[in-house]
């Protein structure tokens, strides 16, 4: 690795130096040939980057961490995690690093990460690599998630490094540069609580109280403070995805971020069809991470996160358990209150339709969703234009007359999200050597709001021959 004195891009490292028992130095595996495939402009405007520098060679060389400036300190981050259910007590970034902290001009800590940057002490049996299809689908999918007001990690670039990836076949690698506000995880809580040292435990529940949850510190118990705005945090997020019919795919809880931001799509899409039922991941075989159970699924991560902090929460155990389980409890209200309000807006009514009534409506409407095997998305797109299909006219009717903002629908319901087939032809192409229609599909997304004429096909639902069955795989 070597230094990089012509740029000015500073690099904090205040996790590496905060929480060391967290961390472990090391640095990104050459890329023979990169070539920057796409760079996220406006997010590195954001960032306070320069785009054109970030172009240059050595602005790659960052992209891909070959090159950092002289005061970074990527390291490694160690997590454990529970994946499908299962304890797994050292993850760690096996394949990823994190680069360092930007400071961005509002003075907000984010964190430069790369995915794909070759294997680290945490990598187990795997190669340390990613091939330049699932970095691309990150990308893509990141980008729409927060055109959606979602909150996400964000993606910065992709670049294919040249280096030969072996799956099933022989595939092009990547690095994905991913911003985030952090990587703190439930897993991340889960690691130090497992080796049981409680000082740790509670630096690092104050460096994500600093970062995060900053009127956490000022409550009187900071620590179930700190719960509680996770549990916030993450009931706004999962009824935010439940609104647009994303499905994650692989909530473990090494996936569960305690900023409240959506991270690692992997086997992640969108429901075309509306069924609570819908799994992509073709190894969540039982539907553990069905669509309808995200809501239940998250507050199973919440409980591990809630025993990792019990020592924190209070002396005697028992009461820690009986206040972390308030707290825990929250959640389906927290989770009911931001989804009901979410689907108001999503049908145009407005705050003095009573509450029992909007409730009815929404209840109907989702059973008639199901029974007709609607697209979910365009469905609501339509509504908003006041187009509904005969077998929904007599709920309608009723709609109709509580006097929808239709307007306002077109704000709330997109025309664009990015759709599996959409997705698969322009990966497709990526892989094969032609970034327009990746570039065409991300530009699209980008606007989900706005339709535009000649974009038609970019609304439409799947057509017959791609077929009902769409798997995503975790081989990323
Ligand atoms: P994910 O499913 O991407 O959240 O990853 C779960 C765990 O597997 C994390 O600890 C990753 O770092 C690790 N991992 C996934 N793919 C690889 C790979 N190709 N090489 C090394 N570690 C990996
Ligand atoms: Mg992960």
């Amino acid at each position: 690795m070597s230094i990089a004195p012509d740029t000015t891009v500073v690099l904090g490292h205040r996790f590496a130096t905060e929480l060391p028992e967290l961390a472990v130095r090391w640095q990104a595996e050459s890329a023979p040939e990169p070539r920057l495939l796409v760079l996220n402009e406006s997010l590195a405007v954001e960032l306070g980057l320069d785009p054109a520098w970030l172009r240059s060679p050595e602005g790659i060389c960052l992209l891909v961490g070959t090159r950092v400036p002289a005061d970074a300190q990527p390291v490694a981050q160690g997590y454990a995690g529970h994946q499908f259910g299962g304890w797994v007590p050292r993850l760690g970034d096996g394949r990823a690093l994190l680069l360092g902290e930007l400071v961005d001009p509002t003075q907000r800590l984010r964190d430069l990460h790369l995915k794909g940057s070759g294997r680290t002490p945490f990598a187990r049996g795997g190669d340390g690599l990613a091939a330049v299809g699932p970095m691309l689908r990150e990308y893509l999918v990141s980008e729409a998630m927060h055109a959606l007001s979602i909150p996400t990690t964000r993606s910065l670039s992709v670049v294919a490094t040249g280096r030969p990836v072996q799956r099933e076949t022989t595939l092009d690698g990547a690095v994905l540069a991913r911003i985030a506000a952090s990587h703190l995880r439930v897993g991340s809580f889960q690691y130090v609580a497992a080796a049981g040292d409680l000082e740790v435990l509670r630096r690092l529940a104050d460096h994500a109280i600093s970062r995060h949850h900053p009127a956490a510190a000022q409550a009187e118990n900071p620590y179930l403070a700190l719960l509680d705005s996770v549990i916030t945090a993450q009931a706004d997020l999962i009824a935010r995805w439940m609104l647009v019919g994303f499905v994650h795919g692989v909530m473990n809880t090494d996936n569960t971020t305690i900023s409240g931001e959506t991270i690692d799509y992997g086997p992640c899409a969108f429901m075309d069809t509306f069924d609570p039922k819908t799994v992509f991941s073709s190894i969540d075989s039982w539907g553990r991470y069905a669509y309808g159970n995200q809501p239940a699924i998250a507050v199973w991560n919440l409980t591990r996160l809630a025993e990792a902090l019990l020592p924190l929460i209070a002396d005697d155990e028992e009461q820690a358990v009986a206040l972390a389980t308030a707290s825990l409890q929250d959640f389906p209200q927290l989770y009911t209150a931001a989804w009901s309000a979410g689907m108001r807006h999503k049908l145009g009514l407005g705050d003095g339709i009573d509450d029992t009534v909007a409730q009815q409506l929404v209840d109907e409407l989702l059973e008639l969703l199901v029974n007709e095997r609607a697209d979910y998305t365009s469905f609501f797109r339509r509504l908003a234009r006041g187009v509904v299909e005969p077998a929904f006219e007599a709920w309608a009717a009723r709609w109709r007359s509580l006097d929808p903002d239709l307007a306002a629908m077109q704000h709330v319901n997109p025309v664009y999200i990015p759709r599996n087939h959409l997705v698969e032809e322009a990966l497709a192409a990526a892989t094969a050597g032609d970034m327009e229609p990746f570039h065409r599909l991300l530009e699209v997304i980008g606007s989900p709001y706005d339709e535009r004429p000649g974009f038609e096909r970019y609304a439409d639902p799947a057509p017959e021959d791609f077929g009902s069955c769409f798997q995503t795989f975790c081989g990323t």
